[in-house]
Formats: C-alpha cells, sequence, structure tokens
C-alpha cells in the first residue's frame, strides 16, 4: 500500500485509521457472522445490535436527554434544507434564519418554498469572514435557524445564542462533535457525516419530541420526519453502510476520551496553525475574523496568487493534500477535522515556517 497522505480535505475528509482498518474487515465478515456488513439485512440481529450500540454511543457522547429522536437519512445535509421548512414552515409563518454563507444561503432559499424567511443576521456584506455580531429575531419565528461551522468561509460560532422564544435548529455538518456543547440546547440538529463521523450518503439528525408535534400533516412519506422516527430509521432499507462507519467513529471518541479529550487536541490542532498565522500576519493572513475563527478550517490568503500556486505545489510534493481554498474565498483552507491527526498538523505547521523563510 502507498503511503497515507497528510489529509486535509474539506469533505469527505479523513477518518480514524483504526475505523478503517476494522472496516476493512468488518466488509467481509462482519463480527463473525460470515457475510459482510453491506450483505447483511437491515432486519436481522447483526443490524440491529449494531443500531442500538449507535444509538447508546450517540447518547453517551451528547448526553442526550430522552426527548431526542435520532434518525439516519439519506439525501445529504442539503435534504434537510428544504424538509425542515417543508414539515415546519406554512406561508403564514416565517422562519428566521442567520446567514453565516454559502450552506445557510442554500438552507434560506429552499425554506422560501415554503414560507417567509427573516434574515436574522447576516455577515454578507465583509464575504462572511465573521458570525454576526447582533441578531435580530422576528416576532413569533416557527424556528431559528443557524449553521455551526462555515466550512467554506472558515468561521464557526464560538457560543451559540440562547433561544428560548422559538425551536432552534442547527446545521451541525462541518463540526458535528468537534467539541463540547449543550446538545439539550437544540430542539434539531442535523449533520451530514463526510465531515467528522463517516462516509458521504447518511445524514445524522437529532429531533426533539416536541417538535415532532408542530409538525405539518400530509407530506410524502419518505420526507415526513414522523414516518423515520416511528421505524427507527427503518422505514426503507437505511443507509447501513454510513451508519455502521459512524458506530466506529462514536467508538473511537469514546476511546480517546469524549468530546472533552475530541475538544482539547482539536483546540491544539488549530493553534498550532493560528499562532503562525498570528506571528506572520502579513504573509499568512487569516481570511475569518479573530472572534469567528473556525477550529475546523482555517482559511488563509498570502500575499499573492503566485504565492498561494508556489505553496500548494510544494505542499503536495511533500504529502499535504486538499490544502486549496474553496473558489469563494481563494487561498489556502486548512480542514482538520477530528481524525485529522495532530502529526499532520504539526508537519504543517513545520512546512508553514519553512515556506515562509524561503520568500
Ligand atoms: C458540507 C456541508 C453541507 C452539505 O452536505 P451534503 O451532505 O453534501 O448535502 C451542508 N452544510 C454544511 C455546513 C456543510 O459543511
Amino acid at each position: 500500500m502507498t503511503a497515507r497522505k497528510f489529509n486535509f480535505n474539506p469533505g469527505p475528509a479523513v477518518l480514524p485509521l483504526e475505523v478503517l482498518q476494522q472496516a476493512s474487515k468488518d466488509i467481509i465478515n462482519f463480527r463473525g457472522c460470515g457475510m459482510g456488513i453491506m450483505e447483511i439485512s437491515h432486519r436481522g440481529p447483526q443490524f440491529k445490535q449494531m443500531y442500538q450500540e449507535l444509538i447508546s454511543r450517540a447518547r453517551k457522547i451528547m448526553n442526550l436527554g430522552d426527548d431526542f429522536h435520532i434518525l439516519f437519512l439519506g439525501g445529504g445535509a442539503s435534504s434537510q434544507f428544504y424538509m425542515i421548512p417543508m414539515n415546519l414552515l406554512n406561508h403564514e409563518r416565517t422562519a428566521d434564519y442567520v446567514n453565516t454563507g454559502t450552506w445557510s444561503k442554500k438552507a434560506i432559499k429552499e425554506a422560501k418554498l415554503f414560507g417567509n424567511v427573516h434574515v436574522a443576521g447576516s455577515s454578507a456584506d465583509s464575504n462572511f469572514n465573521h458570525i454576526p455580531d447582533t441578531i435580530q429575531y422576528s416576532e413569533k419565528p416557527a424556528y431559528v435557524h443557524i449553521t455551526s461551522n462555515n466550512t467554506i468561509f472558515g468561521t464557526q460560532w464560538q457560543q451559540f445564542p440562547v433561544v428560548t422564544h422559538a425551536p432552534l435548529i442547527c446545521d451541525m455538518s462541518s463540526d458535528f462533535l468537534s467539541r463540547r456543547f449543550d446538545a439539550n440546547a437544540f430542539d434539531m440538529i442535523y449533520a451530514g457525516a463526510q465531515k467528522n463521523i463517516g462516509p458521504a450518503g447518511v445524514t445524522f439528525i437529532l429531533l426533539k419530541q416536541g417538535l415532532l408535534e408542530k409538525m405539518n400533516q400530509g407530506l410524502p412519506t419518505m420526507l415526513t420526519y414522523q414516518t423515520h422516527v416511528n421505524k427507527d430509521s427503518s422505514f426503507n432499507t437505511p443507509p447501513v453502510y454510513g451508519m455502521y462507519i459512524i458506530n466506529e467513529v462514536f467508538k473511537w471518541i469514546l476511546d480517546t476520551g469524549g468530546l472533552t479529550e475530541i475538544e482539547a487536541v482539536n483546540d491544539r490542532k488549530a493553534g498550532m496553525i493560528y499562532d503562525i498565522m498570528d506571528q506572520h500576519a502579513d504573509f499568512y493572513r487569516g481570511a475569518a475574523r479573530k472572534d469567528s475563527r473556525s477550529k475546523m478550517n482555517i482559511t488563509l490568503r498570502l500575499p499573492s496568487e503566485t504565492l498561494e500556486k508556489a505553496f500548494l505545489e510544494q505542499a503536495e510534493g511533500k504529502g499535504f493534500f486538499g490544502l486549496k481554498g474553496h473558489r469563494s474565498v481563494g487561498g489556502i483552507r486548512v480542514s482538520m477535522y477530528n481524525a485529522c491527526p495532530k502529526e499532520a498538523v504539526a508537519r504543517l505547521a513545520d512546512f508553514m515556517l519553512e515556506f515562509k523563510k524561503q520568500q
């Protein structure tokens, strides 16, 4: 096998090596049952046992209250952009959205199909380089929607807003389980798996019973949350393989020491890169405002596009992969999700210092 690269891909992204090693066995023979994980029935005992582990690990990691349902659905986080307003909004009501960039904008676009949208805060005027300082809610929103980490712009809510007058819904796709947080303060959380917890093709969803009771009736069966709640995500064939990987990643998170330890490691990793940016601020120019910096995706520009190109070329030569910034920001983006090893970040930090010195 060729050596694994230092993978800084923004998503799909690096997964823990232990998980991949285990998966490579279970693909052929899942826990000694003589069939691979992708070959077993979602109605059979092996799947049911795995599902129970997955649910109890999720509850343990986040210390979830009993009023939360846990769902695993297909269609990506992007399908939640329309499924949420379809189930919760109508043309007599308004939903509040905080616009923090590309993903929020996509969510807003879909919500407008089903009802009124009030943009409660936005940093569009500064190319989304920060989390809005002030948020102004509408009078009686059907719900409030935020995006916890903005994968493309490299910003992240440092503290979540306290919302007591309406259900709070969060797209946590790109920082889910990367830090301690109070899940119970939200009414719904969703996250595409492919950034922090698994492969593409499955979306992790937390949904409070109270929110479920407010939902619209008469929608297509597959687009009704209640359908999936009633059947423990197995109304139709669920994304078995994705759920399997998530279960292994959850085990890895618990073995690592839970969110406390995961957060500590993520703080250290992000610190290594931000320290260099702060020490050489005229060369490594952070795209995000300091008070909004993401610990998952660090966005930066160099003094010229020529230098950025040289940086990316040399980086690839040294085995660093996935560092090109998104076209709407340009430059460099260092995505360092949970499974990105500290050593990889340390090596990248060394390279950044070395590259700066050459100039
Ligand atoms: C990647 C991402 C999405 C899109 O997820 P899909 O699973 O590809 O639909 C949505 N929101 C955020 C914050 C993301 O980072």
